[in-house]
């Protein structure tokens, strides 16, 4: 704007001084030409008085200098010329035109000026007819008002280049007084804006908008916050880009997962070098929606890529990283427990068929029937007891439980345990006890009764004939406990991690012929689950093993 505001200070005082030349020399000009005219018509006038009154004697008296005096007879004759020439030089006097005008004219003047060839001189000619019929001209040289110019050259291009460099610095001082105040401006305050009022209601306008704009930008802010508090507690990714893929938004659990540390690149395909990041964000980016699954680190995730369209036209995109590593283990143990379940089934299915097949085809004789039909008696009674095992499990897996919390005695229940098992440990002379008194706790009596149950079963079955198992009940700082322990084979220490795990058996083989279904600790460890307590396991081979139950 400054640049502007002087530029057209100085073209207009460039234009106005040319024109303030051109019309100085103009005016003086035509000043000088209407001052020698009056001059030439004052001395044509006296002359013709002094010839009318002295006679041709008043001619010779006149003074060579000065103006060029010539006195023409009405013929056309030079009846004298100051100048000296003689009549033969100077024909044809009554063609020329002031001489013509003198003749012709009702007053009996005659004026015209002429320059010379090469213009820098211009003479001015006036004539005037004297009562005798002859004429009286006189004429005056002078510089024409070109050649006046050319003289004045150096002083005219002087006086106008000091004129411009001072116009120049006026110039430069005016364009920043005029754009001072409209840099001073402040639209935050539009009222205390005191320059030029003309501007006032743009700057009030001005103001507004900002405020409008700073209100918008401040619940923006607000929004974005909002958003990034949202997104960064998630233990989801997210991640948003706008159609060339530039990261618009990237939350600390995106930049975990793909593991770009903390500095967020600023195009998404920097991201990751992963290939199913990619090609599902490029398939979103082209307007469908897309999911892949991306296995790092140990993690799997799932990978949501949807488009964001708007108007047809595909603005960008939102990725979404899902954490499905509990569900794929999940999805693993299930399809492990289908596995176990079917292979755990078909053992016994496989061995009672095999018998009812040898006695179908009469391959048994009498005496071996009985024992055919015991043994098919035990594999059934162990297919019963493993889906009895599995439907225990699956409703204390399942979400909804369906039993009762009751206020049971521990002791009450250790007791029907002890009551239950008694004879199968007589078989082996174990000694079963139960020591310890009453110890409440809210829980059901069906689901505790089981997990005393399948201890004291683990510790009769793993444990050495004449063997003894203790079962204790009590409360500890105030939390009612129960614990099973016995003297018999132990567990290695490094499968003490182990043994809750679904059809886990230390000893597979010996665990089967002793009619384990490797399901019992997975019920004890989903019951105790169910009651939110806790499960101390101590064991030491060769020695014995005690588990406790802390409600
Ligand atoms: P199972 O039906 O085979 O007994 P469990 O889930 O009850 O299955 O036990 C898992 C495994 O833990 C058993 O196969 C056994 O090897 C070991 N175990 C459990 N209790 C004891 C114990 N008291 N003494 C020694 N080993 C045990």
């Amino acid at each position: 704007m400054t640049k502007k505001i002087f530029l057209s200070i100085f073209l207009i005082t460039i234009c106005a001084l040319i024109f303030a030349v051109v019309s100085m020399l103009f005016v003086t000009g035509s000043y000088i030409n209407k001052r020698i005219k009056e001059e030439l018509y004052n001395e044509a006038n006296y002359l013709g008085a002094g010839i009318e009154s002295s006679g041709e004697g008043y001619m010779t008296r006149l003074s060579q200098s000065g103006h060029r005096v010539t006195w023409i007879s009405g013929e056309g004759n030079v009846l004298f010329d100051s100048r000296g020439e003689d009549n033969a030089s100077m024909s044809g006097y009554l063609e020329r035109e002031e001489v013509k005008a003198a003749l012709e004219s009702e007053d009996g003047y005659g004026y015209s000026s002429r320059y010379s060839d090469t213009m820098s001189e211009k003479t001015n000619y006036c004539a005037k007819r004297l009562n005798d019929g002859s004429v009286i001209r006189v004429s005056s040289a002078h510089y024409s008002i070109w050649e006046i110019l050319i003289d004045m050259m150096s002083s005219v291009v002087l006086i106008s280049a000091l004129t411009l460099i001072a116009s120049a610095a006026l110039a430069i001082v005016l364009s920043r007084m005029i754009v001072k105040p409209i840099s001073l401006i402040d639209i935050d305050k539009p009222d205390v804006t005191h320059a030029y009022s003309e501007l006032r209601p743009v700057v009030k306008k001005l103001s507004d908008q900002k405020k409008r704009i700073d209100n918008q930008i401040a619940e923006l802010r607000l929004k974005q916050t909002e958003f990034e508090a949202i997104t960064s507690n998630m233990s989801e990714g997210m991640i948003t880009v706008d159609y060339m893929a530039n990261v618009l938004t990237c939350n600390q659990s995106a930049k975990r997962i793909l593991g770009c540390g903390d500095k967020t690149p600023s195009n998404a395909l920097s991201l990751t070098t992963g290939i199913e990041f990619r090609q599902s964000m490029m398939t979103a980016l082209s307007g469908k929606k897309a999911q892949s699954q991306l296995k790092t680190g140990g993690f799997c995730y799932s990978i949501i890529a949807s488009p964001v369209i708007e108007d047809g036209n595909v603005n960008g995109a939102v990725i979404v990283l899902l954490d499905e590593t509990e569900k794929e283990s999940r999805e693993a143990l299930r399809r492990e427990f289908t596995s176990n379940v079917s292979h755990e089934l078909k053992t016994p299915l496989t061995s009672i068929s095999g018998f009812a097949e040898l006695i179908r085809d009469g391959l048994v004789n009498d005496g071996q029937r009985a024992h055919f039909a015991d043994n098919i008696c035990k594999e059934s009674a162990r297919m019963l007891s493993l889906i009895d095992d599995i439907i225990k499990l699956s409703r204390l897996d399942g979400k909804e439980i369906p039993y009762d919390k009751t206020r049971i005695d521990l002791y009450e229940c250790a007791s029907q345990v002890k009551e239950r098992l008694e004879g199968i440990a007589a078989k082996r002379s174990i000694t079963l006890s139960l020591t310890g008194s009453s110890a409440y706790i809210e829980g059901n009596a069906n689901i505790v009764e089981d997990m005393i149950y399948n201890l004291c079963d683990n510790a009769i079955k793993y444990n050495n004939d004449r063997g003894s198992v203790i079962v204790d009940v009590g409360e500890h700082k105030g939390r009612s406990y129960f614990s099973v322990s016995d003297n018999g084979i132990g567990i290695p220490p490094s499968e003490l991690s182990r043994i809750y795990e679904r059809f886990y058996r230390v000893d597979k083989s010996h665990s089967k012929e002793i009619g384990g279904t490797g399901l019992g600790l997975s019920i004890v460890k989903h019951a105790a689950i169910y009651h939110n307590a806790e499960i101390d396991t101590q064991s030491t081979p060769g020695k014995g093993t005690k588990i406790t139950v802390t409600f």
